[in-house]
């Protein structure tokens, strides 16, 4: 706590909400909302490196039908093994980053951030093909995603968006890490990080869901690692994309990347863009409360499946009470 980059923060304790909308077409603000299920106005492409391959990546988001979900769709494969579901019980590795993978042993890689700015623009339905293992990692954050489905717009489609209502809490636990879902009829993140480096040091934010609050206060929250942890990742097959143009890299307990960080506590807020990515793996938007302490995309897959082999544990539901109600009305 000695180090002056260190910051605990608060930012939205008060449970404020924050108007506003994703300013395209009639779907403004429908995140995080029951309403009609959503797909893109049409495909739309980019490029860039795999964080943990290292290869180019190109990667295009494609409109979906209706219960479609997101489907990856790997065209570096044989087409009759090519399709990965993005569903929590798909999750086959959760080492640093989430993976998802198909019954015939085919996996993407690091999909938590692309699966985050689906979430935050209400994003039901999508096929991703992508030629290689993994998204690019962009800058390491879920902002160039939400930029790139923002610029081509989302349409509405003729069925309900349900939304996973929790209904009593559950809780999983490794060590002195946590993960729990609670009730609470508005999504609300509460996350909190401990981290020995004085760069990191004890951070928590805790916000709720609504109108802009993804985009303006995780959206554009990068991934982190520690330079000394690189060599011996690499050695694993792991961050061979990584770089000072896609992560917030520590070394010697500063951050070393020349423009600093984007926010005081921009590791906390990752952790919370993380966790929005790998709960949508449910398969819909959440109604509940989120509590992560020192939590991963380990504990966030424990804790969906946690909560999926407990039928009393959640409902999917189309209605939802006053208090999400009147957030609708302050979104759009
Ligand atoms: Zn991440």
């Amino acid at each position: 706590m000695a180090d002056g980059l260190v910051m605990t923060t608060n930012s939205g304790f008060d449970g404020r909400s924050f108007a506003g909308s994703f300013g395209y077409g009639s779907g403004g603000g429908a995140a995080f909302l029951p309403g009609l299920q959503r797909t893109l106005r049409k495909p739309v492409q980019c490029s860039g490196i795999g964080l943990h391959c290292g290869h180019l990546v190109n990667l295009t988001l494609k409109p979906a039908p209706a219960d479609t979900g997101i489907r990856f769709c790997r065209t570096d494969l044989n087409p009759s093994q090519a399709w990965i579901n993005a569903t929590w019980d798909r999750v086959s590795d959760t080492t640093l980053c989430t993976t998802v993978s198909n019954r015939h042993g085919h996996s993407v890689a690091t999909i938590e951030h692309l699966a985050a700015a689906l979430a935050a623009t209400g994003i039901d339905n999508v096929v991703v093909e992508l030629d290689a293992p993994e998204p690019p990692a962009m800058d390491g954050s879920s902002e160039p995603f939400i930029d790139l489905i923002e610029s081509v717009g989302a349409v509405v489609q003729p069925a309900e968006r349900l939304m996973l209502r929790i209904l009593k809490p559950i809780c999983v636990e490794d060590g002195e890490k946590s993960a729990a879902l609670l009730p609470c009829e508005r999504p609300t993140m509460d996350v909190a990080i401990d981290f020995a480096s004085p760069a990191i040091g004890q951070q928590r934010i805790s916000l709720v869901l609504a109108g802009m609050a993804f985009r303006e206060e995780l959206a554009a929250a990068r991934t982190f690692g520690f330079a000394h942890e690189v060599a011996y990742m690499q050695s694993k097959g792991l961050a061979r994309g990584g770089s000072l143009d896609n992560a917030v890299v520590i070394q010697d307990d500063a951050v070393i990347n020349a423009g600093g960080l984007r926010f005081p506590d921009e590791f906390v807020r990752h952790k919370a863009l993380d966790a929005v990515g790998d709960l949508y793996l449910a398969g819909g938007p959440f109604l509940g409360r989120y509590v992560g302490n020192q939590a991963g995309h380990k504990l966030n897959n424990m804790l969906v499946r946690a909560v999926m082999a407990d039928a009393s544990a959640y409902e999917w539901t189309a209605t939802v009470g006053p208090a999400l109600q009147a957030t609708r009305v302050a979104a759009q």
